[in-house]
């Protein structure tokens, strides 16, 4: 009876995660999709902790100590999750995305030594061949979460350090070569620990664990700039196939369900951001993209800007037929967008079409701009993906840039020696006029100069974002 209410219980959890999953598509639902998620996960653990038992009838153990630890990783994700501004969100993805990993590392550090605790090891049985062979299938899968899992952990951590600005990009000649080696010395280690099973100890389990750790470390190290998003993304799946290995080890429905969908899940965001920065994953992985700084990096910029003022831009705008707004990193740090939803209200007010051209990498994370946005009631049919509305910027009148650089930068299109060409980038320049608010001429993300601010189409209007933005607004009011 107790087996049917929990498989039921899984199942329940199974399926609130894929519906979750399924609402986490639309930023309209996200935020109930999320919920849906965390409920299920509250029904699988309340559920494992009362009603699990093994084959011997035997009820979980150390259920205070789990509580404890319930209770205190629940306040740490709380007060880090309440506390976390907009623009450090992929930081606490990183770190919690490296809990996930170390989890899955211990749970397999764990399983292996009871394995080992219940085989009869010692050499008397070993001489009269009475070593216990679990599962290979087990082995595997407890070998595999170690290394996945280490990894996952160690980078991203070393991610997190990188997105904090702690840590720079390190890279060498012959690079490549040592990571590579690191790695197929861990998977030796691996093939060791589930071949030579009964004759190798905790210690390989320890030798391994260090390998993959210092590849987790050593792959993500070379990796930066506009490349992040794409590792952070690979290493949330990382940690997912680790916990599904959990799953497997411990033929737990719900946490192979679970594992399998963050797995899948961070597969296809992975491949979906490489194809938004038209790149192949091993060129994100094993090229030095977007590590480049401003020097050498892009062709420089010559010539002079155009400045012009917020009445200036306030009047272009007014007397427009179709203005796109073009949300950025900036936006973010300036917080602009609940005066940037004013704006548009104004605008429209006065017959103007305006909608907002979204790029998938704007910002610091997936899907950034649309949170951002979402935040301050935009209309999500305002919201335009970059495919969909480059075509339009040859109509627009107005194209108004608010803290975003890099994805507008024509030098991805127009220069090869540039460390972002060849990713899409959203075609302002086409716009009959390009306003862009910034602070300052300093770079983006990928450290390089940008064009567009020096074409004729286009004027610099400088300042805080959210202070010029309000500006705006009152001046097109006043008009
Ligand atoms: P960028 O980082 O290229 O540029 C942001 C611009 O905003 C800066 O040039 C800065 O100029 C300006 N800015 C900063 N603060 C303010 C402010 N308070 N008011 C006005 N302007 C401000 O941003 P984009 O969104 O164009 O591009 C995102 C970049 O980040 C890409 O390179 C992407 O690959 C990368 N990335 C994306 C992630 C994702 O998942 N979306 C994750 C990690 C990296 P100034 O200082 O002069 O004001």
């Amino acid at each position: 009876m107790m087996d049917t209410v929990l498989a039921i219980s899984y199942l329940v959890a199974s399926i609130t995660f894929i519906g979750g999953l399924k609402l986490l598509g639309s930023p309209k639902t996200a935020r109930t999709g999320n919920l849906l998620a965390a409920v299920g996960m509250t029904v699988a653990i309340i559920a494992t902790l009362v009603l699990y038992h093994d084959e011997q009838g035997q009820h979980l153990g150390n259920i205070p100590l789990i509580i404890a630890a319930l209770v205190i990783g629940t306040g740490i994700g709380w007060f880090m999750a309440m506390r976390v501004q907009m623009t450090s969100m992929p930081q606490m993805v990183s770190f919690f995305n490296g809990m996930g990993g170390a989890c899955a590392g211990f749970i397999s550090v764990l399983e292996y030594k009871h394995l080992l605790a219940a085989s009869a090891h010692t050499s008397d049985a070993m001489l009269a061949g009475a070593v216990h062979t679990p599962n290979t299938w087990h082995l595997v899968a407890i070998v595999a979460g170690l290394l996945i899992g280490s990894v996952s952990f160690s980078g991203s951590i070393i991610a997190f350090l990188k997105l904090e600005d702690k840590l720079g990009d390190i890279r060498y000649r012959g690079q490549m070569i040592v990571n590579n080696l690191i790695l197929l010395a861990a998977c030796a280690v691996g093939v060791v620990l589930v071949v030579e099973y009964g004759y190798v100890g905790m210690e390989h389990v320890a030798f391994l664990a260090a390998l993959a750790l210092i590849f987790g470390v050593v792959f993500v190290l070379p990796i930066g700039g506009a490349d992040m998003p794409v590792v952070i993304s690979l290493l949330n799946s990382f940690t997912g196939v680790a916990a599904a290995c959990g799953g497997f080890v411990y033929d737990n429905m719900v946490m192979l369900i679970g594992g399998i969908l963050v797995g899948s899940a961070g597969t296809l965001l992975t491949v979906v951001m490489c194809k938004a920065m038209n790149r192949s994953l091993t060129n994100v992985l094993f090229s030095s993209f977007g590590g480049a700084t401003a020097s050498g990096s892009s062709k420089a910029a010559t010539g002079s800007v155009k400045q012009l003022t917020a009445t200036d831009a306030a009047v272009l705008m007014a007397y427009a037929q179709r203005v796109v707004i073009v949300p950025g990193y900036g936006l973010a740090v300036a917080q602009a967008q609940h005066v940037c939803h004013n704006l548009e209200h104004e605008l429209e007010a006065r017959g103007v079409s305006v909608s907002y051209a979204v790029h998938p990498v704007a910002g610091r994370m997936p899907g950034h701009m649309n949170v951002l946005l979402a935040e301050a009631d935009v209309s999500y049919d305002k919201l335009v993906e970059m495919e969909e509305i480059n075509p339009l910027f040859k109509q627009t009148d107005v194209a108004l840039v608010v803290g975003a650089n890099d994805v507008v930068n024509p030098a991805a299109k127009t220069d090869p020696s540039s460390p972002i060409y060849g990713m899409p980038i959203l075609d302002v320049e086409d716009a009959k006029n390009v306003i862009v608010m910034k602070r300052s001429m300093k770079a983006g993300y990928a450290g390089i100069e940008n064009e567009l601010f020096y074409r004729p189409n286009t004027s610099m209007l400088f300042g805080d974002a959210k202070a010029t933005m309000t500006a705006l607004v009152n001046e097109v009011k006043a008009l």
